[in-house]
């Protein structure tokens, strides 16, 4: 297995000192699966190598937004010649103008838009518009369902329906956290409950595909269903499509399942790789946003010049209709070869897809929501992770994260992780 020259393991060891766990993300640090996180030297199209100088077929994609692969020509010619004009201004510039219109095209809901710096910034600015709009305070949000790491949202349930939230994180005053309804995925009628019992509610938030507690998508019907009990009840209703938006379709999970939220959070794709976040809504909506209107949220390096080239390089070439037809079937053959695979080791386990996002389960039972996907066993997943690893194969490191297929993953990339993937099912044994 590993050897203890190698380079990971020295940059961890003096990164753990200076920085929190060694990281600036938790999930990078591998605790969920054991053992040393891999640093990253370098990345090209499907394959990241790091500073060892092994070199891996890369599903995590920067945990969403290389849906292009990595160092992409045409974004990275983008980027070159935009460096040329000075990094930032402070002041606006047509870029913004280009990067918003691209959105408003795209995204069915979306009239007007405002520029962040991340999906938990677009997250924390449409919960406060939200609260603004309607001068409510409670936000009704599903158990597994990550959306950044907003104090008021860092909530999961306790037991049962509708329970008063408790905080997941130390530093999350319990005042805040009072303030979130907690209900399960898919449970709409656990949504109407919350409302009956609940007057002042302003929002409803939801990932519509979720990736943040392993790939679980929704059931027929329950996105619609949610969009009329927001509306019958005088909430909004946020699509948090930060890791869905022109990953499913180019407008997103709204595109795919044909469901309008009241307000949309972007990010990932959107910024080609450099930091993004989008909010935005009808121009109802999005008119209360300072200065237009009372409520506030700025951001000194918001609308990058950057930031924009990369993502506008990377959006342009998603107005492909094909793009998405490639995704969905690089997404059915990989999988089917997967659960082909899992077959032939005699391994129980569950895939879950929608296109090119995935993630395999370690439980023979169906995964739809927080209750289901925890029946994973996990110390199966940190085998099957380090099995793949060892294949040259690098995974999101933990149960409860998506993988994603990227438009450089060829037929013969996704036949090689086939292969790697018989070797690190049998060993499971
Ligand atoms: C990644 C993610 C976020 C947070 O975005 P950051 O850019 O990491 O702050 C929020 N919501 C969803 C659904 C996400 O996947």
């Amino acid at each position: 297995m590993r050897n203890d020259h190698d380079r990971s393991e020295d940059l961890y060891r003096r990164a753990v000192w200076l920085m929190p766990g060694g990281v600036n993300s938790p999930v990078r640090a591998f605790r969920a699966v054991g053992g040393t996180p891999r640093f990253i030297r370098e990345a090209k199209g499907a394959m990241i190598t790091d500073v060892d100088g092994r070199r891996y077929v890369d599903y995590v994609g920067s945990w969403g937004p290389m849906i292009l692969g990595h160092a992409d020509e045409e974004v990275m010619e983008a980027i070159k010649r935009a460096l040329e004009r000075g990094t930032s201004y402070g002041a606006p510039t047509e870029l913004e103008i280009e990067m918003a219109a691209e959105i408003v095209e795209a995204v069915p809901s979306v009239e007007m838009v405002r520029m962040v710096n991340s999906g938990t910034e677009a997250v924390m600015a449409a919960i406060r518009l939200a609260r603004g709009v309607t001068g409510r305070n409670k936000i009704v949000k599903f158990e597994g369902c990550y959306h950044g790491h907003v104090d008021s949202l860092l909530v999961r349930a306790g037991s049962g329906v509708a329970t008063l939230g408790l905080p997941d994180s130390p530093g999350v005053p319990a005042s805040l956290a009072q303030n979130t309804l907690t209900v399960p995925f898919n449970d709409a009628d656990a949504v109407e409950r919350v409302f009956a019992e609940h007057r002042d509610i302003a929002a409803v938030i939801v990932e519509p595909v979720v990736g943040n507690m392993g790939c679980v998508p929704p059931r027929p019907g329950f996105l619609a269903r949610l969009r009329d009990v927001a509306r019958r009840n005088g909430a909004l209703l946020i699509f948090d499509e930060v890791m869905t938006g022109f990953r499913l379709a180019r407008g997103g999970a709204q595109e795919l399942y044909d469901v309008t939220p009241d307000l949309t959070t972007l990010g990932k794709i959107i910024g080609g790789g450099l930091p993004v976040g989008a909010y935005g809504g009808s121009r109802d909506i999005m008119q209360y946003v300072a200065p237009a209107g009372p409520v506030y949220q700025a951001g000194t390096l918001a609308g990058n010049p950057i930031a924009m080239t990369a993502g506008l390089a990377t959006l342009r070439r998603l107005r492909d209709p094909h793009v998405y037809r490639r995704l969905e079937e690089a997404g059915a053959r990989l999988c089917a070869g997967l659960v082909e695979a899992a077959r032939a080791a005699d391994v129980p386990m569950t895939i879950n897809r929608v296109g090119s996002m995935w993630t395999i389960f370690f439980t023979d039972g169906p995964v739809w929501d927080w209750t289901t996907a925890a029946r994973s066993d996990r110390a199966r997943f940190a085998r099957f992770f380090h099995a793949m690893l060892d294949e040259g194969i690098y995974l999101p490191p933990s149960q409860f994260e998506a993988a994603f297929i990227s438009l450089a993953h060829t037929d013969e990339t996704l036949e090689r992780t086939v292969t790697a993937a018989r070797t690190a099912f049998a060993s499971l044994k």
